[in-house]
């Protein structure tokens, strides 16, 4: 990838001065920009036709300067630059992993702050979003559940994330077409800081913009939603949004599940299941996701994998086993790779994709799990250098 360099870098970004208040038009539904536009004196019968335009400037071609739309009237420009904007969050560090991985630390509304990782692959670019600050759930192996401060994040705030990493990967395409030819984000995943289904309106909002065809254009198909099992949302998800399901299922026996994501205590492992079971769309293409942190001598035994294959007997799926990845403090250790090679190989036997998730920017504490501690690390060793 021409973007990563050799060592791993960080970039900690000057400070930018807050604009005057203006509402953004980030993450607004299309209707929900018709009714802005027509708030500010739109004539009612203009404002679908503007609302197009302006969606075409703003998801097709990442453009941030109202004055530059060229084919909206000087007027109309002058009058939306006068009560819109269309401006990214700050970027308060940019972190770039030997293996090519880019962490975006941005600071949004209140001063809180949310990471946004970008992993290249060959074929793929996999953009993993946050869908809170924090999350008030405790899943006793992630460290994003150790963060005090939580709010929901606003549809704008969703979307903003994945302008952000096209500005900085330049992917907005230049006459029509992606520059050199190719997207650079070609997956979304809903699996960075928070639990998406705890702010259903504004992820499903955002993800509708996200996968609008007049705009950035990925399709429901390559949008993984993340969820510790919602149940409630989980259907509502597969209908209002499509997009693909993974669920942090992580444990094969309710006593150990209460534990691990204890959102369990209220939808045990048998309601999730039989939800799961009736979602949306469920094929041998679309499958779901079962992510499977491997933690030693807690849930990574032979009867655990030969109980996992029964439990989810019937639902086409696959299985994600993800080496745990340790955060200062955390309570629990990594299972070796031979016995995540002997649990992935039940599973296989049993007829199921287990691909092994590669722990990735780990350099930069991006890997699964790990997000939030990096702001705070990077805070500290800034405080030392004498800089904020
Ligand atoms: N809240 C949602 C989405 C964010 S977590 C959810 O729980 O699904 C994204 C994935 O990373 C989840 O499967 C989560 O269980 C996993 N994860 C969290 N902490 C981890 C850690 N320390 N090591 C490996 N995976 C972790
Ligand atoms: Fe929240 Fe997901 Fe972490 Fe659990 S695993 S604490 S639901 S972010």
């Amino acid at each position: 990838m021409s973007t990563a360099p050799i060592t791993p870098e960080t970039r900690i970004m000057p400070r930018i001065e807050p604009v005057p208040e203006k509402q953004s038009l980030l993450g607004l539904t299309r209707e929900g920009m018709r009714e802005a536009l027509i708030a500010i004196g739109t004539p009612v019968k203009q404002a679908k036709m503007r609302t197009s335009q302006l969606w075409q400037w703003i998801y097709q071609k990442g453009e941030q300067d109202f004055g530059a739309m060229t084919n909206l009237a000087k007027e109309f420009r002058t009058e939306i630059g006068a009560h819109f904007t269309v401006e990214r969050p700050e970027i308060v560090a940019l972190q770039v992993s030997n293996d090519g991985t880019r962490k975006y630390l941005l600071r949004i509304d209140g001063g809180h702050e949310v990471e946004a990782v970008y992993i290249p692959d060959e074929n793929r670019g996999t953009l993993c979003i946050s869908s809170q600050v924090g999350c008030t759930l405790n899943c006793t192996f992630c460290h994003t559940g150790t963060q005090k401060l939580v709010r929901n994040l606003t549809a704008g705030e969703i979307v903003a994330q994945v302008m952000v990493a096209r500005d900085d990967l330049e992917e907005w395409p230049e006459n029509g077409t992606p520059k050199e030819g190719r997207r650079r984000i070609t997956n979304v995943v809903l699996m960075g800081m928070g639990e998406p289904l705890y702010n259903f309106e504004n992820v499903r909002d955002a993800m509708n913009v996200v996968m609008d065809n007049e705009g950035i254009s990925i399709s429901r198909r390559r949008i993984t939603l993340s969820t510790s099992g919602v149940v409630p949302e989980i259907v509502r998800a597969g209908e209002e949004i499509g997009c693909l399901l993974a669920i942090s299922f992580h444990a094969t026996t309710d006593e150990v599940r209460d534990v691990l994501v204890p959102i369990n205590k209220k939808w045990n492992i048998e309601t999730l299941l039989d939800t799961l079971r009736s979602y949306p769309r469920l094929s041998n293409s679309e499958r779901i996701t079962f992510e499977y942190v491997m933690l030693k001598d807690v849930n990574d035994s032979d009867a655990d994998a030969r109980r996992l294959v029964r439990l989810i007997s019937g639902i086409p799926a696959k299985i994600n086993l993800i080496p745990f990845n340790p955060w200062p403090g955390s309570p629990y250790e990594r299972s070796s790779w031979s016995r995540i090679e002997a649990f992935a190989e039940i599973i296989n036997n049993a007829g199921y994709a287990s691909p092994v998730r590669t722990p990735r920017g780990e350099d930069i504490m991006a890997a699964c799990g790990q997000l939030k501690s990096a702001s705070e690390k990077l805070r500290k060793s800034a405080l030392k250098k004498g800089t904020s």
